[in-house]
């Protein structure tokens, strides 16, 4: 599997872009950057986004990705994710006031072929070849991590989330588990409001990942909050292990 990151901030500033993850060049978890990091050429190659929650650092870019490919030959664009989320993203931001429904318009004159689809996941379905497994993680928005299995290897997306268990379960069943993307948002004196909000601290996580039984598979970090970048670099350098590292933008796994 290759896993491209396109956005890998907890907020948007020059330089930082938000929460999106390409895989194998085909399909997004989540949609926080698309259409800042790649040209419409090539985001009107992406037909399929699984979205981990509704906050707009996940889904903003989906706006932008839509209206920059819209055109008759372009494949119907499909938001997979559970029905709470796809509710909210269809509700409280494509929803006709903030941005235009999407899946009410269409690009055929026989208006058959809308702009969005919304699919509902179902546990352990297979897309593009990759096994999709999704759990609840500790988070706002119905959030949802997900564990991608090609047959051979599996990979971890915990998505925003804060202390949390069964996330840590169903890797722990993973039989060849590559790697473990997940997020630090806040320095370690910000506990409570971490706590609160649903997100790790350096120290949290650190004291989460106990939780995961193989203690050599790589920890990848993202979601950074841009305002407390250099707090939580240091933080990272001082208290990480050797297997954990930091995201960066255009970074590329082939696991
Ligand atoms: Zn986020
Ligand atoms: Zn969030």
């Amino acid at each position: 599997m290759k896993v491209t990151i396109l956005g890998c901030h907890g907020g948007v500033a020059p330089g930082y872009r938000t929460s999106c993850y390409m895989i194998n060049d085909r399909f997004l978890i989540d949609a926080g950057s698309v259409a800042s990091a790649l040209s419409p050429k090539r985001q009107a190659e992406i037909e399929d986004i699984f979205v981990t929650h509704p906050h707009i650092d996940h889904i903003k870019d989906i706006c932008f990705l839509v209206e920059n490919t819209f055109y008759e030959e372009r494949s119907i664009l499909n938001i997979r994710s559970t029905p709470d989320i796809l509710n909210s993203i269809q509700s409280h931001l494509l929803n006709d006031i903030l941005w235009p429904d999407f899946s009410k318009i269409y690009v055929d004159a026989k208006q058959k072929k809308a702009l969005v689809r919304y699919l509902p996941i179902e546990q352990g379905m297979v897309h593009d070849g990759i096994k999709i497994t999704h759990m609840r993680v500790n988070h706002p928005g119905h959030a949802i991590g997900f564990i991608l299995d090609d047959g051979k290897n599996q990979i971890v997306f915990s998505g925003d989330t804060g202390p949390t268990d069964e996330l840590w379960e169903l890797a722990n069943q993973c039989k060849n588990l590559k790697a473990v993307f997940t997020e630090i948002s806040f320095p370690n004196y910000m506990d409570t409001l971490a706590r609160a909000s649903g997100h790790f601290t350096t120290q949290q996580l650190l004291e989460d990942i106990k939780k995961l039984r193989n203690q050599d598979v790589p920890i990848y970090i993202a979601h950074f909050k841009p305002r407390f970048f250099e707090e939580l670099m240091d933080e990272f350098h001082r208290h990480a292990p050797k297997r954990m590292h930091l995201l960066h933008q255009e970074d590329e796994f082939k696991f």
